[in-house]
């Protein structure tokens, strides 16, 4: 139940429909967001009732998206930014994920784009964790993938885009199948990448932290917003390219995004990573992080 925004209308979840011929269906260019609202609880700091994460952020990257793959957007940013404000209050929710996705319609088929029109969704529902409150204090395991990322994950991975999720999701099918919660892709080099839909942290080096730069990752709000904090307690934060063999050793890991929020690794490919729990920077970060998205700390 409930209400989808349309383009441009407010249409009821169940009539939410596109054709079987639509074009994203069978080519799979299109592009999307993952975007959290939470309930904020601080009205000494003027904040309370739902409240949407780095919506502007989102709704930027959703744009640079549509922009790399050529998709021309119908709408501007300021109608999909209160687009996802109205999906929340419509629905009534006080905590929801957001989906704001961009698809070629039914218009004509081939590979030619330039006469497709783009549609646009934006869809809200309840969806509380992405993983369980266990695994978000002990962490969880992880296991490479033998999947890598491919070439236009590497070369275009600034876009979220529907197509390049093949390999993400056949990554995490592999690591669920292999008793573990989470992948690790690898780039075409070999060096790590980052998680199904998650970037990478590692600490080692007695506290530096280190994260894959931004050559075969998506560019992660949530792991901006994690750099943010780190510089802020005055922790060094180092981007560059990191082995396998590197997060074996490290003292901490974790992962960052929307769904998984902030999320520490405790084994990575049968491997205790440190002292085989969440460590102390993840756990001090993950915590000014749940802070922050509930309004209780200062932007
Ligand atoms: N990497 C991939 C492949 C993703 O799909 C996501 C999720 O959007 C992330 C990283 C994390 O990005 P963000 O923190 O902006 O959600």
């Amino acid at each position: 139940d409930g209400v989808i925004w349309f383009d441009g209308e407010l249409v009821p979840w169940r009539e939410a429909k596109t054709h079987v011929l639509t074009h994203t269906l069978h080519y799979g260019l299109g592009v999307f967001e993952g975007v959290r609202a939470y309930a904020t609880d601080c009205p000494e700091l003027g904040r309370s009732g739902p409240c949407i994460f780095r919506l502007q952020e989102h709704t930027d990257r959703l744009f640079r998206s549509a922009h790399i793959l050529g998709m021309k957007m119908p709408w501007t940013k300021d109608v999909i930014s209160e687009a996802q404000k109205t999906v929340v209050r419509e629905n009534n929710l006080s905590e929801a994920y957001l989906r704001p996705m961009c698809f070629y319609g039914s218009e004509g088929m081939g590979l030619r784009a330039e006469n497709l029109k783009t549609h646009c969704i934006v869809a809200a529902w309840e969806w509380p964790s992405y993983m369980s409150p266990e695994a978000k204090e002990l962490g969880i395991k992880i296991r490479t993938s033998s999947y890598t990322r491919h070439h236009v994950n590497i070369t275009m991975c600034k876009a979220k885009a529907n197509g390049n999720y093949i390999n993400s999701m056949l990554a995490l099918k592999e690591a669920l199948d292999s008793g573990c919660e989470e992948a690790l892709l690898l780039d075409n080099e070999g060096y790590v990448a980052e998680g199904s839909g998650e970037n990478i942290f590692i600490v080692k080096d007695d506290g530096i932290i280190y994260t894959p730069e931004l050559t075969s990752c998506l560019e992660g709000i949530t792991r901006d917003t994690i750099i943010r904090f780190a510089n802020e307690l005055g922790l060094e934060v180092r981007e560059k390219r990191i082995t396998r063999d590197e997060v074996y050793v490290a003292e901490e890991a974790f992962f960052t995004g929307t769904a998984a929020e902030v999320l520490p690794i405790r084994e990575h490919d049968g491997r205790a990573i440190g002292s085989g729990k969440r460590g102390p920077i993840t756990e001090k970060l993950q915590t000014m992080y749940f802070e922050q998205v509930k309004g209780r700390r200062e932007q």
